[in-house]
């Protein structure tokens, strides 16, 4: 959602508040205010602002701030509770074996979410598969199919069959070996009946462990409507907010998740396959305000770090200093591993997220499950001292390495590659002085 620079100025109202330890109606009041200017510029419908700025009055006003809270700090928090409620939970997606089916208009994104989600369930571990039933889009098959290569996924459709409905059934029993079956439906320009019908019977074919609706983050206030229609044909469990990264503002979006009772699962930021983010309440009412997660990160940080330094005796403030070796990678991808993504974690960092993961190369992110185990078996045959120094390591070494833990060679230099990489990605956070990567890793040092 984009909400107008609401962190900033709010920020600004909020710094006036410095040093009192109550506040006045008319504090309360020009909050509020702010709030409400940003929410309604981001098309967030009215009714469901009114409902959120009469919450955050009530409490600001009623709730007496815990001892040594000061004013400013207890009605961030009130503001950032009452905003987490207002977008809600994020949709239960249970790392499991299920069918889930895409609906939503054309254009709204539901082809390339659906290759976005596979590559996404597939980071999980899991083996996903994309059907496509859209008939309809011309061009729709070979869009998939050219997203799905590049996600590396399972992908069925037949340009030549011009029947949804026996593609979808055709395609789980063709797709039987994956675990999660993404069915992407065909989309209209607008609600036409025909569409809702065609939704009906794919529906109950498939049968479903959750039907998402995809929309546009520029849909204002038509995803209600939308949101009932589809609700009312197949219910719909969760929203999937496309374009986010554009100028769209995303809030009428949530319009859709209050008609449909239901919740936001992703959120799609590129037309990439890499481009989307699982939605996280906190972590994104966060960085709406400008504040970052700095709670959930130090939290996961600490725990991975725990973890990482009972096995090992290491220190993260060294990879601040001096040459990243092979140690230290090993190291470092073990607590990434049990912290989550690298992107999703480098999000968390206020003031980091975007701008630092466009200069990073695609591949420092991708260290997958399968990667790191193979990675971990060549290192276990590689001596101390070409782990210290990898640079060193020439072809007759890269032989040996080979042969001694079953892997070839091209897996072998793709460590050292990745190794090169992620000692490039240290650099760069070296070098940014005084700036939040220092103060992340300070926390993950204790
Ligand atoms: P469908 O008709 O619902 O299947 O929609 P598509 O998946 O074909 O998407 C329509 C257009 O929107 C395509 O040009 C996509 O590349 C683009 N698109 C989809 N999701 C995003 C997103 O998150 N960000 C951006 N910038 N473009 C997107």
């Amino acid at each position: 959602m984009v909400l107008d620079d609401l962190g900033s100025s709010l920020r600004g109202t909020l710094d006036k508040l410095q040093g009192k330890t109550t506040l006045s109606e008319d504090d309360v009041e020009e909050i509020v205010k702010e709030i409400q200017r940003s929410l309604l510029s981001a098309d967030v419908d009215v009714s469901l602002v009114m409902d959120l700025s009469d919450s955050i009055r009530e409490r600001a006003l009623d709730e007496e701030p815990p001892a040594g809270t000061t004013a400013r700090d207890h009605v961030l928090k009130i503001v950032y509770e009452e905003m987490v409620e207002l977008v809600g939970d994020s949709t239960d997606l249970p790392l499991e074996e299920q069918t889930i089916v895409l609906a939503g208009l054309q254009g709204s994104g539901k082809t390339t979410t659906a290759a976005k989600m596979a590559w996404w369930f597939s980071k999980k571990g899991l083996r996903p598969a994309v059907i496509q039933t859209d008939t309809f889009r011309p061009g729709a098959y070979e869009q998939a199919r050219e997203m799905c290569e590049r996600a590396e996924v399972d992908f069925y459709g037949d340009p030549d069959n011009d029947d949804p409905v026996d593609i979808a059934r055709t395609g789980l029993e063709a797709t039987a070996d994956a675990d999660v079956h993404i069915v992407d439906t065909a989309g209209r320009h607008a609600l036409e009946d025909v569409l809702i019908d065609e939704l009906e019977q794919i529906e109950s074919v498939v049968d479903p462990d959750r039907n998402l609706l995809v929309l546009d983050a520029a849909i204002g206030q038509g995803a209600k409507d939308q949101a009932e229609r589809f609700h009312d044909a197949v219910g719909i469990d969760g929203v999937v907010i496309t374009k986010l990264d554009g100028t769209a503002k995303g809030g009428g979006a949530l319009a859709a998740v209050d008609q449909t009772g239901s919740s936001i699962a992703f959120l799609g930021t590129g037309e990439e396959v890499k481009d989307i983010e699982r939605f996280e309440p906190s972590g994104f009412i966060s960085r709406l305000l400008g504040m970052g997660d700095l709670k959930q990160l130090s939290e996961r940080v600490e725990r991975a770090m725990a973890e990482t330094q009972a096995e090992e005796d290491w220190d993260p403030e060294d990879l601040m200093k001096g040459e990243f070796t092979l140690n230290d990678m090993r190291n470092q991808m073990n607590a990434m591993n049990r912290m989550g993504p690298l992107d999703q974690v480098l999000d968390m960092i206020p003031g980091l997220g975007g701008g630092i993961k466009d200069q990073l190369p695609d591949d420092a992110m991708d260290v997958t499950q399968d990667r790191l185990r193979s990675f971990e078996v060549i290192m276990d045959s590689m001596t101390e001292a070409e782990l210290e120094h990898p640079r060193a390591v020439g072809q007759s070494q890269i032989e040996r390495i080979a042969r001694g833990s079953g892997k070839d060679e091209e897996t072998v230099r793709e460590l050292l590659e990745q190794h090169k990489m992620m000692s490039q990605m240290m650099k760069q956070f070296q070098g940014m002085g005084d700036g939040d990567m220092q103060r992340m890793m300070k926390q993950m040092g204790g």
